[in-house]
């Protein structure tokens, strides 16, 4: 059986860049934002969805969903973004389940799921093991800002509204620092995966 490791953390954390590392060990990784993406393309079950309840004005004029049009409306009304997780959560589920049993079948010991949002939609239930990224805050703002060129009151806004990290922290299994360089990064996570593979669940195909 393929064996799930659940990664996590807050935004800018290190995760897409823990995602590389995965991947060059040819260890699968299942990209829920991806996933969480493509589900709203047009011709996709989502898409559909979304249009019957925010209506035709969060098209674009190629009919495509307006992504930023629906981030406004749903970051700022919290019923909203309920309404759209409602519509989008389970059909990511049932994608992410449709990955992991291809892997399943590929027999692939071990897959990767980077979930964002992992303990706030309770996902780890479905990993055998979780792993967070964590960074101080104030690391976090300035790899956030110099990423996706944000000013200091927007990163602050999107970082404080997801889950604490002293509360993530609580809940995973294992804990990297993502502090120092990114080489020190990989080293860790080279750690962690023979402390996986010690556990025999790690390179058993
Ligand atoms: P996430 O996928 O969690 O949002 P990323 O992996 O994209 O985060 O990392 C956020 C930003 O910080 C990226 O620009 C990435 O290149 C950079 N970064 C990640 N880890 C480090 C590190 N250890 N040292 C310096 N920059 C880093």
């Amino acid at each position: 059986m393929t064996k799930i490791l659940g990664l996590t953390g807050g935004i800018a954390s290190g995760k897409s860049t823990a995602d590389v590392f995965f991947r060059d060990k040819q260890i699968p990784v299942i990209d829920c934002d991806q996933i969480a993406h493509d589900i709203l393309n047009r011709d996709e079950k989502g898409y559909e969805l979304v249009l019957k309840h925010f209506g035709t004005s969060i098209l674009k004029s190629d009919r495509s969903i307006n992504r930023s049009e629906l981030g406004q409306i749903v970051f700022n009304d919290k019923k909203q973004l309920e309404t759209l997780n409602g519509i989008t959560h389970p059909l990511i589920f049932q994608e992410i389940q449709a990955k992991i049993a291809l892997n399943n079948m590929n027999k692939n010991s071990l897959v990767v799921v980077d979930a964002p949002v992992l303990f706030e939609s309770n996902g780890q239930k479905y990993c055998d093991f979780t792993l967070l990224i964590a960074i101080p805050e104030s690391l976090q703002m300035k790899r956030l800002m110099l990423r996706d060129h944000l000013s200091e009151r927007a990163a602050l806004k999107r970082i404080r509204s997801q889950m604490p990290l002293s509360q993530k922290e609580k809940l995973a299994d294992f804990v990297i620092n993502n502090t120092g360089t990114k080489q020190d990064l990989k080293s860790k996570l080279e750690k962690l995966l023979l402390n996986i593979k010690g556990e025999d669940l790690y390179g058993m195909s």
